[in-house]
């Protein structure tokens, strides 16, 4: 991206992996970059915790290797390929799934002879037929894919119990969110990038990785922005009354809630794209770690709650299984909530959420039993997006609607693309360029 006004400062308001992505593209066009961030580390939903002076990922755990955009970001930190071993557990038996691999989805035993065939001839050649187009930022028509829900093609298609094994356990998971509301083109998105792509992961946590990926950038950590202006001058961006920084432009690359409050203030509440901001849903979700007082000896890392059972806990993880070898990380539980639990504890205080998780984790991970040293809850301030029906559709009037801004001011996050690494890498890497373009003007 090179352009001619080399030393445009530009500011950009959040360091998740959309923020960063859009402050590397900038750097690497010869702009001088400053990146506000209001956590204490680089990360938003994939920000990394220590324990044990090592680094665990409390929100997005694993990248695939078909992440090009992503891997390309996070070339200077080195990814590592995973054991990618889970099991869906189901009246208390663990059966053996990679998530995401054809193959291991044709020999899991926990689907009959008939499904795996209706498989072979109804998801798998939908996901061949598409796989070009099933992209995190794809501008082609997804129109029909994108208006049926995940659950019911693939009750209708297979059965309700594939549905069950295929489309719920991931989107409870990492989106809080229900098959039946979540957009059959971002479920088949999901199954184009996990097919046969390994799994990868930062020893160090996404926000070393990050770190590294921003080299070159001025970082503030604990620089909360709550106010934008825009004066002759360029952007002027405020964190309470004695913060202040001063650029030529700004890429506010938070979630949609927080761009709506910051950008709302400058173009006024009743601009289009601000009531497209607010039209952007998500669903509040939250990682549970637990430490444990002793190692377990996990070789599996995803535990997967058959939802039919699930009421609370929808999935754990054990960190320590990414790796080969024993790992100093061997007692640490993550947990996530199930779309119920999330309507029925989002308000609760960290005490009580893990205190009705508690019996489900215990149930999955047996080892966790009266072991539990330590517990914390990490909440993602601003939720996580819904990929609901109709989703294609809405983000492309947001994007129509960002064109026609009249201020040196971008918009990235993953609401603008997918909710993946790869969506939220994509989203800051074109809003760079749609930056340096108006900036050209
Ligand atoms: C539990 C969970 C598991 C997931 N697992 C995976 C996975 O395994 N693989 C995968 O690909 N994806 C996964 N995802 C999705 C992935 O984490 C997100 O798509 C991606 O991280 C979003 O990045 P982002 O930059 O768009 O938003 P965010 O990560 O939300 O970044 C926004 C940043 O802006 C900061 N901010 C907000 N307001 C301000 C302000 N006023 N001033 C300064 N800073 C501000 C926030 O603190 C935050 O750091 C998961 C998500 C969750 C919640």
């Amino acid at each position: 991206m090179n352009d001619a006004r080399a030393s445009t400062h530009v500011l950009v308001i959040g360091g998740g992996f959309s923020g960063v992505a859009a402050a590397a593209a900038l750097h690497a066009g010869g702009h001088d970059v400053t990146l506000l961030e209001r956590h204490a580390v680089l990360g938003g939903r994939a920000r990394s915790d220590s324990r044990s002076d090592r680094a665990v990922d409390t929100g997005a755990q694993l990248i695939a290797s078909t992440f090009t955009r992503a891997t390309r970001l996070l070339a200077r930190a080195p990814l590592e390929p995973t054991l990618a071993r889970d099991v869906f557990v189901r009246d208390g038996s663990r059966l053996p799934l990679q998530f995401g691999s054809i193959a291991s989805m044709l020999r899991f035993g926990g689907l009959g002879v008939t499904e795996k065939l209706k498989l072979g001839t109804t998801l798998l050649p939908l996901l061949a037929r598409h796989s070009a187009k099933l992209r995190v930022d794809t501008a082609d028509d997804l129109e029909a894919l994108d208006r049926s829900s995940a659950r019911a093609f693939v009750a209708d298609a297979v059965s309700e119990r594939a549905a069950d094994v295929l489309v719920e356990p991931p989107l409870n998971a990492f989106y809080g969110a229900r098959g039946i509301e979540t957009s059959l083109a971002f479920f088949l998105t999901l199954g184009r990038y996990g097919s046969d792509a390994e799994l990868l992961a930062s020893r160090a946590g996404w926000s070393a990785a990050l770190a590294e990926a921003a080299r070159g950038v001025r970082v503030e950590c604990n620089a909360n922005a709550d106010v934008i202006e825009i004066t002759p001058a360029g952007v002027v961006a405020r964190a309470g009354p004695d913060r202040e920084w001063r650029a030529d432009a700004l890429v506010i690359a938070t979630g949609a809630s927080a761009a709506r409050a910051l950008l709302g203030g400058v173009v006024g509440a009743s601009h289009p794209l601000i009531t497209w901001l607010a039209s952007v849903t998500t669903r509040p979700t939250w990682t549970v770690m637990l430490t444990l007082d002793h190692a377990t000896d996990a070789d599996t890392f995803g535990v997967l709650a058959d939802p039919a059972e699930a009421a609370m806990v929808s999935a754990c993880a054990l960190p320590a299984g990414r790796w080969r070898e024993p790992s100093e990380l061997a007692n640490v539980v993550l947990a996530w909530p199930t779309p119920n639990a999330v309507d029925a504890l989002g308000d609760r205080s960290a005490t009580e959420i893990v205190a009705a998780m508690m019996p489900e984790i215990e149930r999955l991970v047996p080892e966790a039993q009266g072991a539990v040293a330590r517990a914390r809850v990490y909440r993602f301030d601003e939720g996580t997006p819904v990929a609901a029906p109709g989703f294609i559709a809405h983000r492309a009037r947001g994007l129509a609607l960002e064109e026609t801004l009249a201020v040196p001011v971008a918009l990235a996050g993953d609401y603008l693309t997918m909710p993946l690494v790869e969506g939220a890498v994509a989203s800051g890497e074109e809003a760079a360029a749609r930056l340096v373009r108006r900036l050209r003007v």
